[in-house]
């Protein structure tokens, strides 16, 4: 499983997890633009079900979208086949071949049911943005900590984590560029990615 992209030179990966939800999902892709960055968002097929239009406004952005599961399942309390299933229903509505599993848990078995179709990413750090005992001050903390060459950082566009995501992401995005870093989408390695051979596939 994929926790940082090394050999990348300058690069930082943002990642938003659990989305799209209407008002938050614009709100990121408003500071996105205004700051030139790309970035990767794990989806929920359900979330995507509900909020079509969001999920174009992301692709069109030229962001990358990524499979979160349809019901955002937990892996350890779930049966291989069922975690599986849940995963592929998801395809119909976020077609690239990229899966994070909900709250980074799958087991051995899901992983190797999953591996031969898709890339699975978990992450260098979280923001813990999600956590009601993070103040946002804290979440921009850890994350600048962890702005090197390579990191993937997990945040989530979910009212839950709005207020600290708000305050975190502009600061984030201006402290990464003053350091020279650019922000990128993941790689998508497999052959039956949507978007093909991009120029960030590194295998
Ligand atoms: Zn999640």
């Amino acid at each position: 499983m994929v926790t940082h992209i090394p050999g990348t030179g300058n690069k930082l990966f943002l990642t938003f997890d659990d989305g799209p939800t209407p008002e938050i999902t614009k709100r990121v892709l408003a500071f996105l633009s205004q700051y030139n960055a790309k970035a990767t968002f794990f989806c929920t097929g359900k979330n995507v079900a509900a909020n079509p239009h969001l999920f174009q406004e992301i692709e069109k952005a030229g962001h990358l979208t990524g499979n979160h599961g349809y019901n955002h399942l937990n892996g350890w309390t779930t049966k291989k086949n069922v975690y599986a299933e849940d995963c592929h229903k998801a395809v119909q509505f976020i077609p690239n071949r990229i899966f994070r599993p909900p709250f980074g848990k799958i087991t051995p078995a899901q992983y190797s049911l999953l591996k031969k179709d898709f890339t699975i990413y978990l992450w260098t750090a979280l923001s813990w943005d999600f956590h009601s005992m993070v103040s946002p001050e804290l979440c921009l903390k850890r994350a600048t900590k962890h702005l090197y060459p390579g990191s993937i950082l997990v945040f989530h566009d979910t009212i839950k984590a709005s207020a600290k995501l708000m305050y975190t992401l502009p600061r984030l995005l201006e402290s990464g560029l003053s350091k020279g870093y650019q922000f990128e989408i993941l790689p998508l390695n497999t052959k039956n990615d949507r978007k093909g051979s991009a120029e960030h596939e590194s295998s």
